[in-house]
């Protein structure tokens, strides 16, 4: 058995830009395990907001690599341990957690999708992502994103960016440029004041649901906006992270966006998914900027979701994998073995 760690960069096709900043270049890192003469992949996708980038997970994945027990299983033990010792390493721990199940799809003959028992029938549609740019550019990248994709996920926080405010504006002009399904993102943005009235006029643009309005730290918004704002839906993401965060932010959401980045991979994301229905809500399979690789690995599971937002390998110029694909918006997943995914270059 034998454990590579390679750095993987991956570049913007347009800068990405959301509440908190730019992103033109994601420094993902990808891990291969081989065995047996059989090689599996995961990727890590590492977030400065969770205190992680590519140096630490690469240096922690070192250390964890050293740990591994010789037959590799079973994952989710394994993935557990290292979760519990290193809480603070879950990019990094992802990409450990989709390598070792790919290899063990690959070890087994079968796609990720039948191990864990989910008809590959039953994925969501994915929404395909607006970043906050110039107004009149994000009604353009919407105008032309709704000819292929039947949901569109907007960010906004506009004022962060832009200096203005130009949240309303943008989905007011959107709307009238397209039907499709709209999504509202607002990377922790917004105050309860501003929500609270915002919502109310988006909900007229017949917005969906509304990600992420508030820092995490500041739950009790949550709960007065559940008051104040009660026929919208709210989704939280920051405020999210890992299963333990749940039952606290549950009474004032109604769903949470799980990604497999931000809590440690497959493993962690069901258990977290089974958290989530424990307490009634609904889920949303997320992403950061990533290859293939690891938004495959979300689509494997994505059975089990109520909605997806898996676009992050549509965003890259230089994705070295293929593998899920989407057709007016559903996923498809690959029906070859582990992730299902090609290295397509080195
Ligand atoms: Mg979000």
């Amino acid at each position: 058995m034998e454990v590579s760690l390679e750095e993987m960069n991956l570049e913007l096709k347009v800068p990405f830009t959301i509440a908190r900043g730019t992103t033109e270049v994601s420094h993902n890192l990808l891990c291969t395990v081989r065995a047996d003469g059989i090689e599996g992949y995961g990727e890590s996708a590492p977030s400065s907001f969770y205190g992680e980038d590519q140096q630490s997970v690469k240096s922690v994945l070192e250390e964890i690599i050293e740990q591994l027990p010789d037959d590799l299983l079973p994952v989710h033990h394994i993935i557990s341990e290292f979760l519990f010792e290193y809480p603070q390493a879950r990019a990094a721990i992802c990409a450990l957690d989709v390598s070792l199940y790919d290899l063990l799809g690959k070890r087994l003959n079968a796609p990720l999708y039948r191990i864990f028992a989910l008809d590959p029938s039953h994925t969501p549609l994915t929404s395909f992502t607006i970043g906050i740019s110039a107004p009149d550019d994000m009604v353009k990248y919407a105008k032309e994103a709704a000819k292929t994709y039947p949901i569109l996920k907007i960010k906004l926080g506009t004022k962060k960016i832009l200096g203005e405010d130009y949240d309303i504006e943008v989905i007011e002009r959107i709307r009238k440029e397209t039907e499709v399904t709209l999504r509202v993102d607002a990377n922790c943005a917004w105050q309860l004041d501003e929500a609270a009235e915002k919502i109310p006029i988006l909900l007229g643009y017949d917005v969906e649901f509304f990600e992420q309005p508030f820092p995490p730290e500041n739950l009790d918004d949550f709960r007065f906006l559940k008051e104040r704002c009660p026929d919208a839906l709210i989704f939280a993401d920051e405020s999210c992270v890992v299963p333990k965060d749940i039952p606290d932010i549950a009474p004032f959401v109604d769903g949470i966006n799980i990604k497999l980045a931000k809590c440690g991979g497959i493993t962690e994301a069901i258990r977290m998914i089974h958290t989530a229905r424990s307490h009634n809500l609904l889920v949303m399979l997320g992403c950061m900027v990533e290859s293939s690789c690891l938004i495959t690995a979300a689509a494997q599971i994505s059975p089990l979701a109520d909605y997806a937002d898996l676009d992050g390998n549509l965003l890259c110029r230089n994705d070295p994998f293929k593998g899920v694909t989407v057709e007016d918006g559903k996923l498809i997943l690959p029906e070859r073995p582990g992730l299902g995914i090609l290295r397509v270059t080195r």
